[in-house]
């Protein structure tokens, strides 16, 4: 059987291995890292275990069908969240909660006349959108611009003024209340945009959340996912080779022969799947013009990472499992964090506390924090030397907000700038979930999964199609995973 060497052990590298040893392909892993999962990772520190990056995920039914179509049970014990998330707004004593239960969210939204009514139809627009795109959109591999149009025309056409209008206008156009509108917006920073510029029929994404099949924790940590994959993956026999950086592609012909590691060594393979980032990857190895660093810089990417994690030495109150703390001055904040080269003022930021549901995560007692501040990327601000204090400041302003002390109760503490994302993981500029999802960037437009030179090259993850997110990589793996079988046939096995 033909020998894959997959690229990147992030989610999306993990399951396409999975895939295809479950396919009969042999696997190997090569990860810059000392260890899986990539962005999907896990600090350990003074009996603290922190999540590194995502808390948490919508499209559960994706994890279901990767473990189903690999012929095992799926390993993981999933949580919904209920609420969702609860927001708190500066000057505002009490949070909004994000409640699936419509009474209970009727009441966290009292400042909003016919809030009911107005919800419902505004979800009900944006499950329409949802059904309607996820198949012919989603779930599909385009092999040229004019396929993936095709496919866009199956969309009804209905939705076409919602391309042109913009997320906030749709809510604009909805709700009266400023609060009402700020929440339901804030799903376009996960696709690395503003609600002023997101296209309204992104508020799909409301419906993921609130309706479709909500937000998941996993029990035991979200590193579980990536631990139960490796777990199968070596039980198949799969290799794993980590601290080891491909810096180079080797070609003959129309087939990449073997890759370049930092130590010099080659890898040959017969097939290669690269998870590192799809559009990076092309310019910055590959030397691809059309992917150059100027290029890439003109592109558009979603907000880079600040992330402090807390390991506490009490229990701490009136915070939930999920928490977003947001100021007073929301469009003037939106309009200037992607392109700032200052640290920002009285930042915005998410919270999450697993120890609240999770015991294991923190010693008896105690309570593990993860602070998530988006802020711009390396070509804006390009100089982190300022990280403890920014990070200082921004706990001082939750202490502030939650009436408890924090400073005084730290027992472990880490701290990672955008140029630490950026380094760890090979991120573009330290963008936390690679290139944004505009019109022009997703579907035909993103980075394809297939090389464009190379038969026996492919792409996995974030960056190429579909698109960002721990649902989005699983899809990823599953797309790229047909394109491999379809062009098998015509790779020359060694
Ligand atoms: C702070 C943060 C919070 C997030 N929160 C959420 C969330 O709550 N929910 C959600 O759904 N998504 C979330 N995301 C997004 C999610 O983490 C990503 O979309 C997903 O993990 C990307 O997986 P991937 O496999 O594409 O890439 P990665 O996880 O980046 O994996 C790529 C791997 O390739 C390795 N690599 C790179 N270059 C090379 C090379 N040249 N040679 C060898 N190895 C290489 C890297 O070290 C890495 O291990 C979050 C992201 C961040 C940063």
């Amino acid at each position: 059987m033909a020998l894959v060497t997959v690229v990147g052990a992030g989610l999306g590298g993990l399951s396409t291995a999975l895939r295809l040893s479950s396919k009969g392909y042999q696997v190997r892993i090569l990860e810059k890292g000392d260890k899986p999962g990539g962005r999907l990772n896990i600090i350990r520190q003074d009996g603290f275990n922190f999540d590194m990056g995502p808390s948490f995920f919508s499209m559960s039914y994706e994890f279901e069908e990767l473990f189903k179509s690999c012929g095992v049970d799926n390993p993981l014990h999933l949580e919904k969240l209920d609420p969702v998330y609860q927001i708190f707004f500066r000057n505002k004593s009490e949070p909004v909660k994000l409640f699936h239960d419509i009474a209970l969210l009727e009441k966290e939204f009292s400042f909003e006349p016919n809030f009911r009514q107005k919800y419902e139809q505004y979800i009900r627009k944006a499950a329409e959108f949802f059904h309607d795109t996820e198949g012919p959109i989603i779930q599909q591999n385009f092999d040229s611009l004019l396929d993936y149009f095709a496919n866009f025309f199956q969309v009804p056409l209905k939705h076409t003024p919602y391309l042109f209008r913009t997320m906030w206008e749709h809510l604009d156009n909805t709700f009266e209340h400023e609060r009402t509108k700020v929440i339901f917006s804030l799903v376009a920073f996960f696709l690395g945009s503003t609600p002023y510029k997101t296209p309204a029929i992104y508020s799909l994404l409301n419906y993921t959340e609130m309706e479709h099949d909500g937000y998941w924790a996993v029990k035991g940590g979200m590193y579980s996912i990536v631990s139960e994959i490796v777990k199968l993956l070596e039980s198949r026999g799969v290799e794993f080779h980590y601290n080891t950086e491909i810096c180079s592609v080797n070609s003959l012909g129309d087939k990449v022969f073997s890759m370049e590691d930092q130590t010099g060594k080659q890898w040959k393979s017969d097939i290669f799947v690269v998870n590192s980032d799809a559009a990076a990857f092309r310019g910055l190895v590959m030397g691809r013009e059309k992917y150059k660093e100027a290029k890439l810089d003109r592109m558009d990417w979603t907000l880079a990472p600040f992330t402090i994690y807390l390991g506490l030495q009490h229990k701490v109150p009136n915070l939930l499992h999920h928490n977003y703390f947001l100021g007073d001055n929301f469009k003037e904040y939106a309009g200037k964090i992607f392109t700032t080269s200052e640290t920002p003022e009285n930042p915005y930021y998410y919270v999450n506390v697993p120890s609240k549901t999770d015991p294991s995560c923190a010693p008896e007692g105690m309570e593990n924090i993860f602070i998530l501040c988006p802020v711009p990327d390396l070509r804006f601000k390009k100089d982190w030397s300022d990280k403890n204090q920014f990070a200082k400041a921004i706990i001082k302003d939750l202490e502030d907000r939650i009436g408890f002390e924090i400073l005084g109760n730290i027992k472990t503490k880490m701290v990672m700038s955008p140029e630490d994302w950026a380094e760890k993981f090979n991120l573009y500029k330290g963008s936390g979930l690679g290139l944004a999802h505009g019109m022009t960037q997703v579907g035909g437009f993103r980075p394809k999964n297939f090389d464009e030179k190379f038969d026996n090259l492919f792409y996995v993850g974030a960056s190429t199609t579909p698109g960002t997110g721990l649902p989005m990589v699983v899809i990823s793996s599953r797309l790229v995973t047909e394109r491999i079988e379809e062009a098998y046939a015509k790779v020359q096995v060694r």
